[in-house]
């Protein structure tokens, strides 16, 4: 059994947390409460304030202070703001196993991912964006304007820090997720106000403290803990608020997008994802094809926006490749995050649970044939679910259209390219896909052709700090990660000097 780190234990041990506003705890302003629960032993491990308007306000009015042009931040020369930036990284670096116990503990995944996805991923992402501090640059321009008594123009872009940024994240990468968001923001000048998912609140708190002891002015990164209802409408709503990232359902996006048009607030929307994985029957090695389509969806439990939750597989090798994949489901060691050895853990709570066992009651109620898990809960206590997978050939099933968001996999025959295609696009939603083929040309059409912000090929879907993610159709608006990433918390000066 794991022990919980000496930091984890002091931060535990204080049971009810409240928001971290212009560097310090502060006490909310109204009395309720959320109860952060482990989904693995159902047992409380602490409460959080929910925000209200006010404590809202109060957060948002320190970042614009440490937005103010005469701040300590906007007065910081983008190398020191670098160098804040690498003591924050390597301070969750150093702390990596605290922030990976925390994560387990809120969200229920393997402590292996919530080291490597969670804590390693956001030390990455803080650490690309500390270097992108002293990168950022406009452009000259020629201009064809003419100015009177020959005189001429000097024409040029600078990009400028958008201002307050209110950051909602999702529960299912807590951390990564907001280092995505938080780090290029910070890296362009911005201040945040982040909003944790309900779920996970505690791990922002602590990420907020590294913050702090790296250097990190006070109200440059604060955090709100809360609902989305109150809370995350209250942020979203405030008109000092310059520009929301996003990363959740689609359903919430739309709602929050919007809410920004109301003010007329720039929005970037990371949402929902229902991926094909398409495989062909040339695919180099179908074992390896198969390990990957499995590791593509249940990884994380299948809460992964980008999981491949669609498998097509082409009809001569359709029974190969389904029975591969079910062996590799069925021998997956369920078990609580904290066991070394689980492959897969808990769902990140019952009401998720709940709604993740529906859809298979729906897939079995429309016809689709399962063909191994089911929604029995496989452990005692806690919100566990078998892999499940079912086979099925209609394409319009509920199953195969709607993001379910846990370890469901269906998988439908495909007879040629054109076919595979045909299936693969036939979707609202375009964030990700997998192509698994040996043949460079045929791969090279599928990328041409396949609706998606990511296209991966012979791979699962993997993140990388210089990687542009987002989605095609309602998958999203924008893209997070890479040079764009960092664009995306500026604003864009054009200037011209006539002389
Ligand atoms: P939700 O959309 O339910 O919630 C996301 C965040 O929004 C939470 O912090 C939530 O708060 C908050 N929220 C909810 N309602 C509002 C509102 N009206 N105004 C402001 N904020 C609000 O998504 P989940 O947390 O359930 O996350 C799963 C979803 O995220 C999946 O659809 C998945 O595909 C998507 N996702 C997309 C990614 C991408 O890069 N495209 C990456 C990862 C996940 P609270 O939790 O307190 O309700």
């Amino acid at each position: 059994m794991i022990k919980l780190t000496t930091r984890l234990i002091k931060f535990l041990s204080k049971k009810e947390h409240t928001h971290f506003i212009n560097g310090e705890y502060t006490k909310a302003n109204g009395t309720n409460q959320i109860s952060v629960i482990n989904p693995a032993t159902e047992e409380e491990i602490g409460k959080v304030a929910i925000g209200n308007s006010e404590d809202v306000n109060n957060a948002v009015a320190a970042a614009k202070k440490a937005f103010a042009y005469n701040s300590d931040w906007r007065k910081m020369s983008p190398d020191d703001r670098g160098k804040i930036m690498y003591r924050f990284a390597d301070l969750i670096t150093e702390h990596s196993e605290s922030i990976a116990q925390l994560v387990t503990l809120e969200n229920g995944k393997l402590i292996k991912d919530a080291r490597s996805s969670d804590a390693g991923g956001a030390a990455k992402t803080f650490r690309y964006y500390a270097g992108w501090c002293t990168k950022i640059e406009g452009e000259t321009l020629d201009l064809s304007q003419p100015q009177k008594g020959g005189r001429q123009n000097f024409a040029f872009t600078r990009r400028e820090p958008i201002g307050v940024v209110a950051a909602i994240v999702p529960w299912n990468f807590p951390i990564s997720i907001t280092a995505w968001k938080v780090a290029p923001a910070l890296a362009a000048g911005c201040t945040v106000v982040l909003k944790p998912s309900e779920e996970t609140p505690l791990s922002a708190l602590l990420l907020a403290e590294l913050a702090m002891e790296a250097g990190m002015p006070a109200g440059v990164f604060n955090v709100v803990t809360g609902d989305g209802r109150m809370t995350g409408a209250s942020l979203t709503a405030h008109s000092d608020v310059k520009k929301i990232t996003f990363t959740g359902s689609t359903f919430t996006g739309k709602i929050i997008g919007k809410t920004a048009m109301e003010n007329v607030t720039g929005v970037s929307l990371e949402l929902g994802g229902k991926s094909p994985a398409i495989v062909f029957d040339d695919a180099t090695d179908l074992d390896f094809a198969a390990q990957g389509v499995a590791a593509g969806i249940f990884r994380n439990q299948g809460q992964v926006c980008v999981a491949g939750s669609r498998v097509y597989i082409q009809k001569k090798v359709f029974d190969k490749v389904l029975t591969d994949i079910s062996h590799a489901a069925e021998k997956m060691k369920i078990s609580h995050g904290f066991d070394e050895s689980a492959q897969l853990g808990p769902l990140v709570s019952k009401g998720h649970l709940q709604k993740v066992r529906q859809y298979i009651e729906t897939g079995m109620n429309e016809g689709a044939t399962l063909v191994s898990g089911g929604k029995d809960n496989p452990m005692d206590k806690g919100y566990f679910l078998k892999p499940t997978i079912f086979s099925a050939t209609d394409n319009n099933q509920t199953i195969i259209n709607e993001e379910i968001f846990g370890p469901v996999l269906a998988a439908v025959p495909f007879e040629d390219m054109e076919d595979a295609l045909r299936l693969a696009n036939d979707s609202q939603l375009g964030l990700a896909a997998t192509v698994w083929t040996k043949d460079i040309s045929k791969a090279m059409a599928m990328i041409n052709r396949l609706e998606a912000g990511v296209v991966y090929v012979n791979s699962p879907v993997r993140s990388d700090p210089n990687l542009p993610l987002g989605g095609y159709k309602q998958s999203g608006i924008g893209r997070e990660l890479g040079k764009v990433g960092v664009y995306n918390y500026t604003t864009l000066k054009s200037v011209n000097i006539v002389y």
